[in-house]
């Protein structure tokens, strides 16, 4: 799950890493009343969108008087950045730059170790930079025992502040860098990111942030349950099967699977896909015998309107086939839809499961490739 801007940097302050004064608003009365009653001017208006790239699409702009911050919010709540609305901005106090830094820890997968990604070229180029000029991109392997190498990243130190007007001590550098890491392991972020990070008073400020949560670790913090309805980029779907409590991803293609197992699903997938086909999501409806999740699971496929087959695959283990059936009898009479099913059903109990889905007039064979070839047909109208 990736985090707002304005919930990372209440992150950030709880781990004591210095933020500008600021307050996350939803209407333009409400940042003009911020900005006068406590951030002050100049001030910046912030879309809060979970995608990058605001600066460059018009998505922040400075405010020097109550006018602006109307005219500003009122034109960047409900503005469109890469596909997403804008219902959230901050008014955040404008701080003055003399030179923008780029920060981040990341999840070096290759290491599997964190990585501090560090550069004097921040801001809203730093893709460019890191293309164009990579010497001006530095990194440092966060060691599990030693913590940060000195003998190094005194070197990176040097690089970054050698050529700056304002600089930092070594010692507030390196204490920053270390909060941050805090932030990275205590709650499980695969990254966090600071651009630009600024110096100011000779200490390290974040002017933006950004972090990615590891979704697995998600259950052990209780704070960030706040944000997962609000910050959701799910599908409707999605968001159907999280309530439901079944794995769905979202696919752009036209042919939905419902299938029990997680490597099963995969499978299908590419098999869908290698008999020409496309498939409109992943689900698995996992290894229990529930015809509820069967009922659920229909009620997701069929909300979709892409769709205009469905799949099913079944490898009957713990799963037995005739529980499957019977929530496909149940599902077919609480969920209306009109869509060619073709389902492949073998593994425990399969003949009782066989004899219910013939009754239910859906065609059914225990050959997965002979099902998916059926399938990627009744996709293409034949
Ligand atoms: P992003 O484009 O989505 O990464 O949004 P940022 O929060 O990084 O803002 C984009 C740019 O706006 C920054 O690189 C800065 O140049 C500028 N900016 C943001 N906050 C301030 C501020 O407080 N003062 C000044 N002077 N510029 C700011
Ligand atoms: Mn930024």
């Amino acid at each position: 799950m990736k985090l707002l801007e304005y919930q990372a940097k209440e992150v950030f302050r709880s781990a004591d890493i210095r933020t500008p004064n600021e307050s996350m608003v939803t209407t333009p009365q409400d940042a003009v009343k911020i900005a006068n009653e406590s951030v002050g001017y100049p001030c910046v208006i912030k879309a809060q969108v979970p995608v990058g790239g605001r600066g460059k699409a018009g998505g922040v702009k400075v405010a020097n008087n109550a006018d602006d911050v109307l005219t500003l919010a009122s034109q960047i709540l409900g503005m469109s950045i890469k596909g997403c609305i804008v219902d959230k901005i901050l008014v955040s106090q404008a701080i003055s730059i003399h030179n923008e830094y780029y920060l981040s820890v990341v999840l070096h997968r290759a290491s599997k170790k964190p990585m501090i990604i560090m550069s004097p070229s921040g801001g809203v180029d730093i893709e460019e930079i890191s293309k164009n000029r990579p010497e001006m991109i530095f990194k440092e392997e966060y060691d599990f025992i030693l913590g940060f190498k000195d003998y190094t990243l005194r070197r990176t130190y040097q690089k970054m502040f050698q050529n700056q007007e304002e600089k930092v001590s070594y010692k507030e550098f390196k204490g920053f860098l270390q909060k941050l890491v805090n932030v990275y392991f205590e709650k499980d972020a695969t990254l966090v990111e600071i651009n630009p990070l600024i110096v100011h008073n000779k200490e390290c400020m974040a002017l933006d942030a950004k972090i990615l949560l590891d979704d697995n670790g998600l259950e052990f913090h209780p704070e960030f349950e706040k944000y997962v309805t609000s910050n959701a980029e799910e599908t409707l779907q999605e968001k159907m099967a999280r309530e439901a409590n079944l794995t769905y991803i979202s696919l752009d293609g036209n042919i939905a699977c419902m299938v029990n197992g997680a490597g099963l699903a995969m499978a299908t997938m590419d098999t869908i896909k290698h008999f020409g086909g496309s498939p409109a999501n992943f689900l698995d409806i996992g290894g229990s015998s529930n015809p509820e999740k069967v009922v659920n699971a229909l009620r997701i496929i069929a909300s979709n309107p892409n769709v205009n087959a469905i799949l099913i695959n079944i490898f009957g283990g713990i799963t037995r086939c005739d529980d499957i059936a019977q929530g496909f009898r149940e599902g077919l009479e609480k969920v209306k839809f009109d869509l060619p099913i073709s389902c492949r059903i073998i593994g425990t109990n399969d003949e009782k499961a066989r004899t219910i889905l013939k009754e239910i007039n859906i065609p059914v064979t225990t050959d997965m490739d002979e099902a998916v070839q059926n399938v990627v047909k009744m996709a293409k109208g034949g």
